[in-house]
């Protein structure tokens, strides 16, 4: 059986898990390409007009997987962590994808709660089905992805840049790289290192929301609050770049909570969607730079960083 895997949204998160868990069951796993013009295409000719970028382009690979898998996996990510939610567009997901998308294989929709190994292990028992009736076959497959999934180090942490940002947003704006046009290697070429939230311990992220007036509802919004006003407190960092989808409520929020707390610390927000241009983000990041380098020489605002 050909297990398709859309290389969108969540995927930058889970791909170990996900493809470790099918191979095993002995599936041949179809993952489609990465993101590229023709997917982007797709996408917006696909989905619905509101729907922001990533969901577009998750359209896209779906639609680019259709007729090479005879299952397609259209993860239904309820909760990531507990007493946390994120963004109702993945629960409906399915949904969005099957109704919008005409002559679709079978699919994997079963809700993912992956905040314990037990509630992880029950979609693995249900999706699992759908390729083989060998119970003792799924849980081995489930404890292979689970391991896989733990040895997995996520994250970019540059050294040894005279300039560092910390890089904020969704992982599937950070890591996909025709989405963000390269982000992380032209701010390499411009000489600043670069810094994302996997980095920053769970329980510094709490301490920084506890000074919040209200818990965020959102993992993302958590997630992306505490690590950039984390590193801009300690320092770690020399500014903050938030690379954020056009149409994103939580986006929204989160970005005017950091600037609210950060004040003047340096922060460029990177709005992208079907329609931005790379050169518009080429200027905006040389300018940047340019800010940085010159707080640096001139405000003597030396950052405490290696
Ligand atoms: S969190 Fe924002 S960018 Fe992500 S799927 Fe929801 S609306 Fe889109």
């Amino acid at each position: 059986m050909k297990v398709g895997i859309p290389k969108g949204l969540l995927y930058y998160k889970y791909h170990p898990f996900l493809i470790t868990f099918f191979k095993e069951l002995g599936a041949d796993v179809v993952v489609s390409e990465d993101t590229n013009k023709k997917i982007l295409d797709l996408g917006v000719k696909y989905a619905v007009d509101e729907a922001c970028l990533p969901i577009k382009i998750f359209h896209g690979h779906a639609v680019a997987l259709r007729d090479k898998c005879d299952i397609i996996v259209i993860p239904r990510i309820m909760q990531i962590k507990k007493n946390e939610y994120i963004c109702p567009k993945f629960c409906g997901l399915p949904e969005m994808v099957t109704n919008s998308i005409e002559n679709m294989p079978l699919s994997i929709t079963e809700p993912i709660y992956t905040f314990t190994k037990k509630r992880l292990y029950r979609w693995a028992k249900s999706a699992g089905k759908k390729v083989t009736g060998n119970e003792f076959k799924i849980k081995h497959a489930f404890l292979k992805a689970y391991e896989g999934q733990l040895n997995y180090n996520a994250g970019i942490l540059d050294e040894n840049y005279d300039i560092k940002i910390a890089l904020v947003g969704h992982p599937y704006n950070i890591y996909d790289n025709f989405v963000n046009m390269n982000l992380v290697n032209k701010l390499n070429k411009l000489g600043v290192g670069v810094e994302t939230m996997e980095f920053t311990h769970e329980l510094l992220i709490s301490l920084e929301i506890n000074n919040l007036y209200k818990r965020p509802f959102w993992t993302f919004a958590r997630e992306n609050y505490g690590f950039a006003v984390n590193a801009s407190k300690e320092k770690r960092v020399d500014g903050i770049i938030y690379i954020s989808s056009f149409n994103c409520g939580i986006d929204s929020v989160i970005i005017e909570l950091i600037k609210d707390k950060v004040g003047s610390f340096p922060f460029l927000t990177l709005k992208v969607d079907e329609h931005t241009g790379e050169a518009g983000i080429d200027t905006r990041i040389e300018a940047f730079t340019d800010m940085l380098e010159r707080r640096i020489v001139n405000e003597s605002n030396i950052p405490t960083h290696g």
